[in-house]
This record gives C-alpha cells, structure tokens and sequence, in this order.
C-alpha cells in the first residue's frame, strides 16, 4: 500500500489547556475534528507532535513574552488578556501546537509529505509578536512559516486566513515580507478591528497583504466567489512553494460568536478550490492549521469538508467561477478589492 499522502496531527494533550466553563474555545472542539477524521482515517498519516524549541519560537516571539508565558507552566491559572486564559499545562499545549504546526510545513517543503492538518489548542492567529491575545497564546502559524524559511533559504509561502476573525499577529508579523503573501478572509467591523481593505502590507511588503473584509451574512456565494475570483488570481501572481490555511471554522453558520452563513458545502468548495490550486502551483503542498470555531457541528463539518479534499486522488480542475451579479455583494467585494490590488493583480475579478 502506498505512504498516504496527507498527514494528520492531533493528540490528548491538546485537551489540556482550558479556559474557565462556558469559553467557546474548549477542548471539546478536538472532539468534533476526531469525529471528522474517522471516515477518513486509514487515508491519513497520524503523527505525534512536538514541543517546539525556544529557538523556533523566538523566530516570531519576543523572549520577554516567552518568559512570561514559561513562567506559568505548572503554576496556578490565570489570564492574560480579557479572554485569554491559561492553566498549569497550557504553555506545554501552546508548543505542542507551534511544534506540529513547524513539522507539517518544514515536511512538504522538504519534500516529505506534501499535505496536512493540524488539529491543534490553543489557536494563533491573533498573537502578536510582544503579546497574546484573542484566546492564541502562540503564533503557530507564523512561527512554521518563519522556521520554514530561516531552515530552507526563503520559500515562498501564501497564507490563507479564512478564520472569521482578522488574523492580526499573523498579518503584522509578515506585513514587511515579501515572500509571504497573507490574505484574510473576515467578517468585519468585528474582533480585533484590523484588517481593513487598505491595510496592505508595508516597505518591501507592499501588495503582499491582501485583507477582504466582510459584511455580517456572507455565506457560500460569497466566501468561495472570493476565493475564485480573488484569492486564486492573487496566488496565481504570487507563485508560492506552498499554501498554509489559518483554518478557523467560526464562519460556519452555527457559530456561536460570529454571524456569518457558511456550510458545509461552502467548506468544501473553497477547500476543492485551494486543493487545486496547490496542485496546480506548488506540488500540492497545501498545510492546514487549525484556529478558532465555536459550534461543534461547525468545527465537524469544515474539518470533514477539508479532509475529503485532502484525501482525493487530485485536485478538481480550478472550475470556472459563475457570473458576478450586477449590484451582488460578491461583486462590490471584488471591485473593492480590484481598486487597490489590481494593478499587482492583474486578472484579480477574472474567473
Ligand atoms: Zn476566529
């Protein structure tokens, strides 16, 4: 039997880092990811992970953060903003996550196998370089991305954002590369309040930060025309070595605390749609790590969506995107979007 050519990472002891009863980000989401994997599991590599070194840490992390959050390990719990909270095992959870969330990366660089999922506690996406916030603890995300490249002499590497909330840590730690192109997908005005459509990147990084916000009540029509009429041009210029998804589940439409419409379907076309494009650019290197998403079923139904796309044989042709509606929501988002980037970008809007 061949080697799967997908591998998948999740352990107990992600469960242990917990915030106080009634916090939507619980261990019980794991739950709902392992449900999503057992159709699948005899098509998946299941690995361990690893506690990520300080040294890779410190790629993204100032060492007075770290010191701070080292210091908690096995103390009593507390918080470090107005919903990030820690117990005596989360530091130990938090490097679990950036260490699985490296060795998926740094292994379809390498040219190990080239596709994976993360299923990981604490997410990341929301802290920052000097400080944690919005339930991340850890930049898992952005610290793979930083190690991929100080190890492998600077690939280039899209990050796709699609959380529902703006991935702020990750944005800012990458706002000056060029050889990283963030692209986010969010609802907005909402947490954290960045992520508008001027923000696109800075100095030599300019035009590699791509922010599509939202209104509250996109669904289906709108996430996956974004994706091919926006995020597919925009990877299609950019050339990547390999896509990473900052993979929240909290735009499904059961979640708890945003309000947007997506299903299961809108899951599973964007994710045919990256899968086609990974296989289109970059060897089929396409990394999923998990972030926020708050309803079960949500959390369940993305994570089945994605793993069915990574699990087939190929990619689906990039099919051809249906008409943009005149006065259509999908349509103002991509006019938007078209001002600012289109002169980088030049078939941005196309199908
Ligand atoms: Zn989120």
């Amino acid at each position: 039997m061949r080697e799967p050519s997908v591998q998948f990472v999740g352990d107990p002891r992600f469960l242990a880092h917990r915030a106080p009863p009634g916090h939507p980000e619980r261990p019980e989401r794991l739950d709902a990811v392992q449900s999503a994997l057992e159709p699948v599991r005899e098509r998946v590599a299941c690995r361990p992970p690893r506690a990520a070194t300080f040294d890779e840490l410190r790629s993204v992390h100032d060492e007075r953060l770290l010191r701070i959050l080292a210091a908690t390990r096995g103390g009593r719990d507390g918080q470090l903003d107005a919903d990030t909270y820690f117990v005596a095992e989360s530091y130990d959870t938090a490097c679990l996550a950036a260490g699985a969330s490296i060795d998926l990366v740094r292994d379809a660089l390498r040219g190990g196998t080239p596709r994976g999922f993360a299923a990981v506690r604490p997410p990341g996406h929301h802290a920052e370089a000097g400080r944690s916030m919005g339930f991340c603890l850890l930049n898992n995300v952005a610290i793979a991305v930083r190690t991929a490249q100080r190890e492998l002499g600077g690939p280039r590497i899209l990050v796709f954002d699609w959380d529902v909330h703006h991935g702020n840590g990750t944005q800012h730690v990458f706002e000056s590369d060029p050889d990283v192109f963030y692209v986010s997908t969010h609802q907005f005005p909402f947490y954290p309040g960045t992520g508008d459509h001027r923000e696109i990147g800075v100095g030599r990084g300019e035009g590699a930060t791509l922010n599509v916000p939202m209104p509250a009540g996109c669904g289906d029509a709108e996430f996956v025309g974004v994706v091919q009429r926006i995020v597919t041009p925009a990877a299609i210029a950019f050339r990547p070595d390999l896509i990473v998804v900052s993979c929240g589940f909290d735009a499904h439409h059961d979640d708890p605390l945003a309000s947007m419409e997506l299903r299961f379907e809108g899951y599973r076309a964007m994710a045919e749609q990256l899968r086609a494009l990974a296989d289109l650019l970059c060897g089929g290197r396409i990394v999923y790590v998990l972030e926020g998403g708050y309803s079960l079923l949500g959390v369940q139904e993305g994570t089945r969506a994605v793993l069915e796309s990574l699990v087939a044989a190929r990619g689906t042709a990039l099919p051809a995107a249906p008409p943009l509606e005149p006065g259509s929501m999908l349509r103002s988002l991509v006019e938007r979007t078209a001002r600012i980037h289109g002169v980088r970008i030049p078939d941005l809007g196309a199908a």
